[in-house]
């Protein structure tokens, strides 16, 4: 290979980590610059459903160590009748349009094994940070960021 063909090999290179850099920065400044109350509308739903569910799997927790002994269906709405959950708590739209969260749990003796709470649109809470983690999002890298610059814009 000649002394010229190096440069030019060299120069793709320098000119690729450039344009990898530049764009790198770009949606850094995007993601940085961007006020906590105007991301996207999926964001703001799915991260408002997320902490509702994990106020259901605390109010489960304590209802179960309160009854020992009870192994029946959990709902929403017997949290609430018996004063565990607040009653202004309310699933996220689309799940409440269907019959709400769903709590599963599991309890051996005395132990509480697992306690998971599950929404028809966003998934588990046990698995929000790996199989149901864009689950309600816009589907894909490309779209989820399309959402959050046409929130940052307003155009929703
Ligand atoms: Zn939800």
């Amino acid at each position: 290979m000649g002394l010229i063909d190096m440069s030019i090999i060299k120069y793709l290179i320098q000119s690729i980590i450039i344009i990898f850099t530049i764009t790198a920065v770009f949606v850094a400044a995007f993601e940085l610059s961007a006020p906590a109350n105007i991301i996207s509308k999926p964001y703001i739903v799915k991260k408002e459903c997320l902490d509702s569910m994990k106020r259901v799997q605390g109010s489960t927790y304590f209802y179960l160590m309160e009854h020992p002994k009870f192994c029946g269906d959990i709902t929403i709405d017997m949290l609430k009748n018996k004063g565990y959950i607040d009653r202004s708590l309310h699933a996220c739209d689309i799940c409440r349009d269907k019959s709400g969260y769903k709590v599963a749990y599991k309890r051996s003796g005395k132990e509480i094994c697992y306690i998971d709470v599950i929404c028809s649109e966003h998934g588990k809470l046990s698995r929000q940070s790996d199989e149901d983690k864009i689950k309600g999002l816009p589907k894909g890298f490309v779209n989820n960021y399309i959402a959050r610059v046409k929130t940052k814009l307003n155009l929703y």
